[in-house]
């Protein structure tokens, strides 16, 4: 069936879904990598392509049933890709001041209080880069300490080292932090 176009329109969805998770309206399914991680979220008739196309296995299924005059296929909650995805670069989690509020807790790494600006722990003006390594949150008194410097030359000290947060830190973000209960075992959040 690779590379072929296939359409769900012969499709008609029959049965009730035990339980459905919709956004926008859209039913949805969790797409895991062969390795078991997260990968996205997609409406439930795309999931359901990549099963046809043989290019994922369905997981748990949400109780209703797709069917066409020649088939009938359970319709898919989470499904798992045959082959190992890597994740383009683009798809990692953005540095923005959600995200890393996000990671820190919205707490200054310098000093514990509560964050107001991302702060760049090597400068830009120094070469620092707006990477995950090198931005954190911090309260505006400790940003204006440091200034220009480095957390050496201001005399500060972080919390922690700055990190990648997890690579499925987004499917808690795309989904509101509420999903369908049997995407439970395979989303961390
Ligand atoms: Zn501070």
């Amino acid at each position: 069936m690779s590379g072929q176009q296939l359409s769900l329109s012969g499709f008609i969805l029959a049965g009730r879904a035990r339980r459905r998770w919709y956004d926008s309206g859209v039913s949805r399914a969790l797409v895991l990598n062969a390795s078991l991680e997260p990968l996205s979220v997609v409406p439930v008739r795309r999931a359901l392509v990549l099963v046809l196309r043989e290019r994922a296995d369905v997981l748990v299924t949400n109780g209703a049933l797709w069917r066409s005059e020649a088939v009938a296929m359970p319709s898919p909650s989470v499904v798992r890709l045959k082959r190992y995805v890597r994740v383009p670069y683009e798809r990692r989690i953005p540095v923005n001041r959600r995200t890393v509020f996000q990671r820190d807790g919205h707490r200054c790494q310098y000093c514990g209080r509560q964050a107001e600006n991302l702060d760049h722990v090597v400068p830009r003006s120094q070469g620092g880069e707006h990477t995950w390594t090198n931005v954190v949150a911090a309260c505006r008194r400790c940003n204006t300490k440091k200034g220009g410097r480095t957390p050496i030359e201001a005399g500060l000290d972080l919390a922690s080292v700055p990190r990648q947060p997890r690579s499925d830190s987004w499917v808690a973000a795309a989904i509101n932090g509420s999903f369908d209960p049997d995407w439970a075992p395979y989303v961390r959040t």
